[in-house]
């Protein structure tokens, strides 16, 4: 493109494209895409970059990946879409049959929508209608933990962080959810039972009145970049069977070996009754989610009145998301990436942990292929993002944070590059 049009693109965009938390009339700078392979995003002003962010979990195996170009392309001549009411496909079924395979054995019913926020507002609905079919609709609210994130349509919105989330805005109008403090053992520390007190108490004197408890398994993202001890989990189980509340799993981010685990819950070998699934789970292609359940939610719900499970969005089952999901499923399960994860953890670990000592930096944390530097400030977003690409690389720090999530097929090379370059710019931040 000419350096004109590249000009004038980004004017027009600038005065009438909205992009993600910014400013509807002064946003911070956006950089023109060409194109995307592997692990290199192109500029239209030429720049290559080294993806550090697999476009927020979801590109795991890399850009443009010809297997995935493939199964969307062969679905393409077949249909695009087609309505799910009344209708089913072989690649919803292929897919379904597949997620049932490699998910927590329990997880048999499948329920495809359309964005990972939907898919936590479809775990929330099965949970209120499971109550509501065993007459219990006192049970109508939902618990979790502080500094989480679920997703930014209402009810999602409802159990992000209250303070980070999008709460002070909208709380008002917000269904009333209850809190209670983020776990603060780390993944490899010792597990400390306080902990876990909060959990206890709540559910104590509100189990009456609680649905479900929904959790990020193990690391919690967009609320903070924290990696909490699998015991959390363990207790959280036993808990919700003891106060008979149901347990909601948030594997949107983790799901599909970014943990080192295929799911994050198998740390703790717990099973949800519920799991939330997204981002990584069409090799980032497309906009497509899951939500499974157990088959004793299934048949309660399907028991009660009236009888059905009220969702039912236009594009459920996309089949052109279901193809590209199955081939980007099995193209992870056929490869070694369980050992590639560990591998990529162990090189992170070695090239981030001498940011600690950067004055600057608070924190440097790592779990399977995911890397963190905590700031002790605020990242300056605009300031540092132009630095980065200068340098070659691209990764959106927010908030106090500068992470990565590569996709898995980054090399060790490149790997070190993206992490050489973001201690690089740590040192010059304060
Ligand atoms: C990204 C994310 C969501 C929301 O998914 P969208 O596809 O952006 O709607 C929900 N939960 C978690 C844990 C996420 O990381």
């Amino acid at each position: 493109m000419k350096a004109e049009d590249i000009l004038n693109n980004l004017d027009f965009d600038r005065k009438h494209v909205l992009h993600p938390y910014t400013s509807m009339i002064d946003p911070l700078p956006v950089f023109p895409v060409k194109s995307a392979n592997g692990v290199y995003i192109e500029l239209e002003t030429g720049e290559k970059l080294i993806d550090g962010m697999s476009s927020w979990w979801a590109a795991i195996h890399g850009y443009n990946h010809p297997v995935l170009n493939n199964a969307i392309t062969n679905q393409l001549n077949n249909m695009s879409h087609i309505m799910f009411g009344g209708f089913t496909h072989e690649p919803a079924i292929k897919l379904a049959e597949k997620l049932i395979e490699i998910l927590p054995n329990k997880l048999t019913k499948i329920f495809f929508c359309d964005s990972g926020s939907v898919s936590v507002e479809v775990a929330m609905k099965m949970a209120l209608q499971y109550w509501h079919s065993k007459n219990k609709t006192e049970k109508k609210h939902f618990a979790t933990i502080r500094s989480g994130y679920h997703g930014d349509t209402w009810n999602a919105m409802s159990v992000c962080d209250p303070v980070t989330g999008m709460h002070n805005i909208f709380k008002e109008s917000l269904p009333i959810q209850y809190f209670i403090s983020q776990p603060k053992c780390r993944f490899k520390d010792d597990w400390n039972p306080a902990d876990f007190k909060a959990l206890n108490d709540l559910f104590e004197k509100k189990h009456h009145n609680i649905a479900a408890l929904i959790l990020e398994p193990i690391v919690q993202g967009a609320g903070g970049m924290w990696f909490y001890h699998p015991q959390f989990l363990i207790e959280a189980r036993k808990l919700c069977d003891k106060y008979k509340i149901l347990l909601i799993l948030d594997e949107i981010a983790t799901g599909f070996g970014r943990t080192g685990k295929l799911f994050a819950c198998e740390h703790a070998n717990i099973q949800p009754d519920i799991m939330c699934l997204g981002k990584a789970i069409t090799g980032g292609y497309m906009s497509f989610a899951a939500t499974a359940c157990t088959e004793h939610i299934a048949n309660t719900i399907s028991n009660g009145n009236p009888g059905v499970f009220m969702h039912g969005p236009t594009f459920m089952a996309n089949p052109l998301a279901c193809a590209v999901s199955l081939a980007s499923i099995n193209l992870l399960l056929n490869s070694d990436w369980k050992q590639n994860i560990m591998h990529i953890e162990k090189n992170m670990r070695e090239w981030l942990s001498p940011a600690l000592k950067i004055d600057s930096v608070a924190d440097v944390r790592v779990l399977g292929a995911i890397g963190v530097l905590e700031m002790k400030n605020n990242v300056d977003i605009k300031k540092c993002q132009k630095e980065f690409v200068k340098q070659g690389i691209w990764v959106r720090p927010f908030g106090k944070l500068i992470y990565i999530m590569p996709p898995y097929i980054i090399t060790d090379n490149e790997l070190k590059t993206l992490c050489n370059v973001i201690l690089n710019v740590a040192k010059n931040l304060n």
